[in-house]
């Protein structure tokens, strides 16, 4: 497919985003850069602010057809650029180490992509979402979706893959990327002289015996896929030595191949932590923290990726085993029909979140090529 796009123009906006990279929750100037880009390109509306710094821009086509949207995310990390580019990161401790900035720049491109081949029917929407890493953004844009009444037939997303050929289209039927979530056990006991432990009740024993169970629960129980459970963080006590501790703290990520193994492994994790707290006369307080559904294509939506990639000649690979990380685009599943793919990053392509990666811009083509590909499968472009 000849796409005449302005590549130069995309790869500034890239280098552009990436110098200004913002965390989750911080995005002002991110999303401020990309309404000044689509401001230049005729988009019939804008809105902004959606679900914290969010921007959505609408495309209309001449005649009536489908609505389709692509997302993209905004966000940064906080890790420190290492690595020495014109363009490095401004922000202090803040870098794009996950390829947002070029995720934004691909769907972006599409509005370019528009200029020179006007939409012939139904309606684009444009979707850039703050906060992807903290598995907010995408809950926060639904409501505002359909606070704003936008219906949308299907909804798009990817994500860059290192390790993978450059350019290459990825997907996967079923689970394309896991669910996950922090959960966070608040243990409260009782503190005591550490000569008379007697007088109190300490969590150490529980923290201890749920730290081991909750880590091997995958091996006890029956689950249909791959299932997790890692301890990332604990604390108990003060550091006194003539204190006995009364209050403790254990972090737990929950992950899942599948939605409903989640549920059950949510049930054992709780059971198991009331158990071990109830046994010792412990209180217990449970919450849960960055919530991921699972990104999950069906056979219909894996179909349509797969036409749309071959349709315009772009190579396209199905993936047989699925990510263990987690995308928050499993969220959108519960309000539209959805489909998620990978654009490959490149096997030199440092891993995601590595200090030394830096996304490709050599792939920016191929991501707005799959965006053009998916317009034309609907009809909305010729
Ligand atoms: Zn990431
Ligand atoms: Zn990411």
């Amino acid at each position: 497919m000849d796409l005449k796009l302005n590549l130069d123009e995309l790869v500034t906006l890239r280098h552009h985003l990436h110098a200004h990279a913002e965390v989750a929750n911080q995005e002002e100037k991110t999303a401020k850069i990309i309404v000044d880009f689509l401001e230049k390109y005729n988009a019939d509306h804008i809105w902004k602010n959606v679900g914290g710094h969010g921007v959505i821009a609408l495309f209309k086509g001449k005649e009536d057809g489908q609505s389709i949207g692509f997302r993209a995310d905004l966000d940064a990390l906080h890790i420190e650029e290492t690595i020495h580019l014109e363009y490095e990161s401004k922000t202090p401790h803040v870098s794009h180490k996950c390829g947002h900035d070029g995720h934004m720049t691909m769907v972006a491109g599409v509005a370019s992509y528009l200029k020179q081949y006007a939409l012939k029917r139904g309606n684009v929407y444009l979707i850039f979402q703050p906060a992807e890493e903290t598995g907010e953004g995408a809950e926060r844009i639904n409501k505002g979706l359909k606070a704003l009444d936008i219906q949308l037939d299907y909804l798009f997303g990817l994500h860059n893959l290192p390790a993978f050929p450059k350019g290459e289209i990825v997907s996967k039927k079923g689970t394309f990327a896991a669910a996950s979530r922090g959960m966070v056990v608040k243990i409260f006991g009782k503190t005591s002289h550490a000569a008379e432990p007697e007088f109190g009740i300490s969590p150490v024993l529980a923290m201890a015996k749920i730290s081991t169970e909750i880590t091997h629960i995958h091996r006890t129980i029956d689950f249909s896929d791959l299932t997790l459970a890692t301890v990332i963080h604990s604390e108990l006590g003060e550091i006194a030595f003539g204190t006995s501790p009364g209050y403790g703290e254990i972090r737990v990520t929950l992950r899942a191949m599948r939605d409903e193994d989640m549920s059950f492994l949510i049930d054992e994790a709780e059971n198991l932590v009331h158990k071990y707290c109830e046994d010792d006369g412990l209180g217990c307080e449970i919450s849960y923290t960055e919530v991921f559904p699972a990104t999950i294509n069906s056979e219909e939506s894996f179909d349509i990726m797969q036409q749309a990639a071959t349709g315009i000649d772009l190579n396209f690979k199905e993936l047989i085993t699925p990510f263990k990380w987690s995308e928050d685009f499993g969220q959108y599943k519960l309000q539209y029909k959805t489909g998620f793919f990978g654009v490959g990053a490149g096997d030199d392509c440092p891993h995601l979140h590595d200090e030394f990666y830096d996304f490709p811009d050599s792939i920016i083509e191929s991501g707005v090529q799959m965006y053009a590909g998916l317009m034309k499968y609907f009809d909305l472009i010729d």
